[in-house]
């Protein structure tokens, strides 16, 4: 049994064991595939104070061994549910290990929304990718296509266009929701086109993979097919709590509607990061919410 249970070692979780522990607690990071949550994956982290210019993998290595020299422990296991005992919370994983801590922390970040296309889940890893770090040199050369208008979408394209032929950057909004810097780098770049107001309406198959894309624009309803090695899809988040919907408070889109202490009115539950609802998720908010859940979980502990 450890003090404090945190789910998710994204830069929220890692950041809440490093204060609980210097706080003297025990912690267990339980993660579900891979620590450092999606910083890991992003290209270059450039607004992070005090760090001039980092890969996001690099980042959140760091965060990790930092956290691990604190004495945290960690496992890896994917919650899928949780429930109250006399003292305390048992977690039970999707392979059927229960762990049992006095608090928990639920820092288990949000998952990447999906198209919702007929083919999509089929195409996955043959055309159609959620993260042009992991699978954008399978393309180089090639003709690619990016969907989203927030600053993910924006990063994929400019990583993307570094190593492909050409990157069409597809988006509902003829405004993009990205950081106005982003777009400047992105739209000088001689092989990067965009269409707008457009969204994806079909995926085209051939031989197994992706081939081509149906595209609709958003204001004539006018439709034009798009011919692509493939389709990155960058369209933002969804919380992934729901394996904590019975104790934690939501708001309509799911995330933790929880205040600025992160605590949940059920005893010693709080969560932290991108998967409690705010206005702005950004790096430096999820390590804010880290700190402020382990001190609450602290304060917690020590009152009982
Ligand atoms: P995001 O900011 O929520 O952007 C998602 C984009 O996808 C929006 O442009 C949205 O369009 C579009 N979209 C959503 N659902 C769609 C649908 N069903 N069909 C078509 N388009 C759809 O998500 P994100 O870019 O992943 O970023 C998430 C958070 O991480 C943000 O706070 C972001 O600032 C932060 N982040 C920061 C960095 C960085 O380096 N600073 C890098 C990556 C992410 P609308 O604009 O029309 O809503």
């Amino acid at each position: 049994m450890h003090d404090i249970l945190i789910v998710g070692g994204g830069p929220a979780g890692l950041t809440a064991a490093l204060y609980a522990r210097r706080a003297g607690k025990s912690v267990l990071i339980l993660e579900k595939e891979g620590f450092g949550g999606q910083i890991a994956r992003s290209p270059r982290v450039e607004n992070y104070p005090g760090v001039k210019s980092v890969s996001g993998a690099r980042l959140a290595e760091d965060m990790l061994m930092q956290a691990l020299d604190q004495g945290a422990d960690t496992d890896i296991g994917a919650v899928c549910a949780l429930r109250r005992e006399e003292e305390c919370w048992v977690a039970v994983t999707e392979e059927g290990e229960e762990y049992s801590a006095r608090a928990v922390i639920v820092a288990a970040g949000a998952e990447h929304r999906r198209l919702g296309l007929l083919g999509e889940d089929e195409l996955s890893g043959s055309g159609i990718s959620y993260c042009a770090v992991c699978d954008g040199a399978f393309y180089a050369g090639r003709d690619v296509a990016v969907a989203g208008g927030g600053d993910s979408a924006l990063q994929e394209a400019l990583l993307l266009s570094d190593i492909c032929r050409s990157v069409t950057l597809i988006h509902r909004r003829r405004e993009f929701r990205g950081e106005r810097r982003l777009q400047e780098r992105l739209f000088a770049r001689e092989n990067v086109r965009c269409v707008t107001p457009a969204q994806v309406t079909a995926l085209h198959e051939r031989d197994g993979a992706l081939c081509a894309l149906t595209l609709r624009d958003t204001e004539s309803g006018e439709v034009q097919r798009l011919e692509t090695d493939a389709l990155f899809v960058a369209l933002g988040l969804e919380p992934a709590n729901a394996a904590f919907a019975p104790w934690l408070p939501m708001d309509e889109a799911g995330y933790a509607a929880l205040g600025e202490d992160c605590a949940a009115s059920a005893p010693g539950l709080f969560a932290a990061g991108d998967c409690r609802a705010k206005s702005v998720r950004q790096l430096t908010t999820a390590v804010g919410d880290g700190a402020a859940a382990a001190l609450a979980a602290c304060r917690w502990l020590d009152g009982q």
